[in-house]
């Protein structure tokens, strides 16, 4: 199975992590996307590696899938980047979630994989939209939970990654304390040392 390396999962809710996979959206890729829904757990890594193949195969479906979900993660950024700023939510953003809504209907099963219980989404159609139903799902409930979200955009303006602030304190700042926290820890020291001293 050969996957990219896209970034770890940070945001604590899945449709952040989905728009967290790719910042400039236009260039999520087939293998991004299937790594995602592998390592989110939406999909078993048997379904993943049939999907990895799947553009050899069947490239019209592959490429529809594939503008399907980019044309998702631009609204969600939206969506998203909207809600962070107080905005409103345009209902031409929503739509992209309710079209994938609309056409996944389905329910989910308790699966027992590799030692652990997981529960996965059955179609009731055939077709591969289905594969973005949980990330619709997760969005649509985020976006329900209203201005109350603790939704958060990394504090290290160079990074663009959203999160969920889980934290007891609510006041999470970094996407990840190990990757923008501890940069800005670095910069704020080098800042703070290269201050020529003060005579007054
Ligand atoms: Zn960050």
């Amino acid at each position: 199975m050969s996957i990219s390396a896209t970034s770890p999962l940070l945001g604590g809710r899945l449709c952040l992590d989905f728009v967290n996979t790719s910042v400039a959206p236009s260039s999520l890729s087939w293998d991004e996307l299937i790594h995602f829904l592998g390592v989110s757990r939406v999909i078993s890594s048997e379904r993943g590696a049939q999907l990895l193949a799947l553009p050899e195969s069947d490239p019209q479906a592959a490429e529809g899938l594939l503008q399907k979900a980019s044309q998702l993660c631009v609204s969600l950024r939206k969506v998203f980047t909207a809600m962070h700023r107080k905005q409103k939510i345009a209902s031409e953003w929503a739509e992209s979630v309710n079209d994938i809504l609309r056409i996944t209907e389905g329910h989910d099963e308790l699966v027992f994989e590799n030692g652990v219980w997981r529960i996965e989404f059955i179609a009731r159609e055939g077709g591969l939209d289905w594969l973005l139903a949980a990330v619709a799902r997760s969005a649509a409930e985020l976006v329900a939970e209203g201005p109350g979200a603790r939704l958060r955009l990394c504090a290290n303006p160079r990074c663009g990654l959203f999160f969920y602030d889980n934290s007891r304190t609510h006041r999470r700042r970094w996407c990840s304390m190990a990757i923008c926290g501890n940069r800005n820890k670095v910069a704020a020291f080098a800042r703070k040392h290269s201050t020529p001293p003060q005579y007054s």
